[in-house]
């Protein structure tokens, strides 16, 4: 029996080789010498097919593979993956051909034959060299919303996306909405739709429609900042004619003064004053956002602004700012990117327009 890592394995890398036997020994040495979870395919059509269905710390690919060149498989890995660290064997990473090339596409070489020790050194750290480099890339979120589902209504297309993209996903709601229900129930289907989302929610306990604008409105989004650490904040704009909604506003922009980047939803009550510069495209996220919404069952029946048609149409009116068929419009407080605290993302899809929504 091979010996184990008792914890889970250090990584998982996909072997492309059609050598069974080089495959098979390679493998071998990664998985009982180095702890990785390893799996083998004989051709890059395969491997490719692996590469779109899972996640992988690192490709360690042959050169020379049939049915597809080296330099051919990269290019569609790096389409598919562009942040999957990638080493390509080789008989002989001087002369070959493709090394010129290949280096090009930013693939480390290892040259055969490798010896057991160097092959699991390489990897190990390629492996972790990717992981530092995602994890730097990842953005933190927190949504901030005065009472539950506003948030959902406001930027649930936009969590989902950014959930998709490995960033951490927090919401904060600082009411559990007394006025509007059933105080347990709602606090029940808080966690059902942040769950939806994929999202970590803390959920506040201040007095529904009397939040004010001070403390401890204040000092209840400080801890939760203290404890996510964002990068990114979406929370209501003051243009509101709902008082809780502009004070969790008010409240937002003292505690969140030293987060790079702060943007404002639109709320069923958002005035005509609402006016978002900065759209993000939501075309693969709008099913997800109406199950966030359809959670929130005890007030579908009683509010019209959770019906589902009226999220699915403003988003689509929302969309003529930008690329898709469906957005999530934002009014940018700040934006400051290349900073440690923040920078663009692929999230907000355009830069924000010039054109001003209301300005003809
Ligand atoms: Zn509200």
């Amino acid at each position: 029996m091979e010996a184990s890592e008792p914890d889970r394995p250090r990584g998982r890398i996909l072997l492309i080789d059609d050598d069974p036997a080089l495959g098979g020994y390679l493998s071998r040495v990664l998985r009982t010498r180095g702890g990785f979870e390893v799996v083998h395919e004989p051709d890059a059509a395969a491997g490719l097919r692996r590469i779109e269905a899972q996640s992988w710390d690192l490709l360690l690919t042959d050169i020379e593979l049939p049915g597809m060149t080296g330099l051919e498989l990269l290019e569609r890995v790096h389409a598919l993956v562009p942040d999957l660290p990638v080493a390509v064997l080789t008989g002989h990473a001087s002369v070959d051909y493709a090394v010129t090339a290949l280096r090009s596409a930013a693939a480390e070489f290892l040259e055969k034959p490798i010896s057991a020790e160097l092959l699991v050194a390489k990897a190990t750290e390629l492996v972790e060299a990717g992981r530092a480099a995602r994890a730097a890339g990842r953005e933190t979120v927190l949504a901030i919303g005065a009472h539950p589902d506003d948030v959902e209504i406001g930027a649930a297309g936009t969590l989902a996306a950014h959930q998709a993209a490995g960033d951490r996903v927090a919401i904060l709601t600082m009411s559990r909405g007394s006025r509007g229900g059933d105080q347990r129930m709602r606090a029940r289907e808080s966690e059902e739709a942040a769950g939806v989302i994929g999202a970590q929610l803390f959920l506040d306990d201040l007095d529904d429609t009397r939040i004010p604008e001070g403390d401890p409105t204040i000092s209840g989004i400080d801890r939760v900042i203290t404890e996510v650490q964002p990068t990114v904040v979406y929370t209501h704009s003051v243009h509101d004619v709902h008082q809780d909604h502009r004070n969790v506003h008010r409240a937002a922009m003292v505690a969140c003064r030293r987060v790079g980047r702060v943007f404002c939803f639109q709320s069923p009550s958002a005035t005509v004053d609402f006016r978002p510069t900065h759209f993000v495209p939501i075309d693969e996220y709008v099913e997800r956002k109406l199950k966030a919404i359809d959670v929130f069952g005890s007030q579908t029946g009683v509010r019209d602004y959770l019906d589902p048609g009226l999220i699915s149409s403003t988003a689509r009116y929302w969309s003529r700012y930008c690329a898709g068929r469906y957005a999530e419009p934002f009014e940018a407080i700040r934006d400051r990117t290349g900073g440690p605290l923040g920078r663009p993302r692929q999230v907000a899809a355009d830069p924000p327009l010039a054109f001003v929504p209301g300005q003809r």
